[in-house]
């Protein structure tokens, strides 16, 4: 077990990305604090893990919001004591053109996408230090090293997301706390799924069709599953990647390549 008795807190764990996360880290031995806005989903996912002899603590979260992170920071203290792994994964993504987007779909996904990671790691950080080891690992997108049509808010989002990673991770280094970022291509979650939504809508594609057209952009000709996520996040999370800091690791089939 790569994570035997650390705690970690997930943010978006509810679904997709986080919610494979979540799972990987408690079948490494993390106890784990489960962040999102939806309690229903998470106080399942809890229950899965305590089912299969894991420690898992559902808190309620909105990444957006100043006194929700200060509320789930209070509730992560006192149920679970101090983390030693935050993982930034909540997120939102949406798209439209720059010309006919509103102030509401920039500021939301600025909010959510990138000063969330700001406020959440804000919060956590000075016990991570403390504690002389820890890891953050933000999860960004190759959206956050190269332009996608349509999605200004959520490319210009994630772009930061890396500079906050690499920026943070210098400033932790000699303090036994790794900073890095995870850059998927397109995933096997509801969000894929709700571009190939989107993209049919606007195509007259059906959106089998525009799945299949996702799968295209990597040259895999496939959708990355949550788990393949996961285990790089294992990995970064666990003692033997200590000397792995500032980096933007892409997990997309080869789609980017720096
Ligand atoms: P997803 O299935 O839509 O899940 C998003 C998660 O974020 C949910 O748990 C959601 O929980 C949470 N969330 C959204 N807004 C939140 C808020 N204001 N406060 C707290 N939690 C919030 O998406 P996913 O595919 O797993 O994406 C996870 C991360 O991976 C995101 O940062 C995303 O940008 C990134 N990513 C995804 C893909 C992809 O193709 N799927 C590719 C690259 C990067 P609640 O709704 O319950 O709050």
């Amino acid at each position: 077990m790569k994570l035997r008795d650390k705690n970690a807190f997930i943010t978006g764990a509810s679904r997709g990305i986080g919610r494979a996360i979540a799972l990987a880290f408690a079948e490494e031995g993390a106890n784990v604090a489960l962040g999102a806005r939806s309690m229903a989903d998470l106080e399942t996912l809890a229950s899965e893990i305590e089912a299969r002899g894991g420690r898992a603590v559902p808190i309620e979260l909105d990444v957006s919001s100043g006194s929700s992170i200060a509320n789930a920071k209070a509730e992560v203290s006192e149920k679970l004591g101090a983390i030693q792994i935050l993982v930034n994964n909540a997120g939102i993504a949406k798209s439209v053109k720059v010309v006919d987007m509103d102030d509401e779909h920039w500021q939301s996904h600025l909010d959510i996408n990138l000063t969330g990671v700001f406020k959440i790691t804000r919060a956590f950080l000075p016990e991570l230090l403390e504690g002389r080891w820890g890891r953050i690992i933000n999860i960004a997108s190759t959206a956050g090293k190269v332009g996608f049509q349509y999605t200004a808010a959520y490319c210009a989002s994630k772009h930061g997301v890396i500079g906050f990673t690499r920026a943070l991770a210098l400033e932790t280094a000699t303090q036994g706390v790794t900073v890095n970022a995870i850059c998927p291509g397109f995933v096997n979650t509801d969000m894929a799924s709700a571009a190939a939504r989107n993209i049919a809508a606007k195509t007259g594609q059906s959106e089998a069709e525009a799945m299949d057209w996702l799968r295209k952009l990597s040259p895999q000709k496939r959708l990355v599953e949550p788990e393949e996520v996961a285990a790089v996040a294992v990995m970064l999370a666990s003692e033997e990647a200590r000397g792995i800091n500032a980096q933007a690791i892409n997990v997309d089939g080869g789609t980017v390549v720096y």
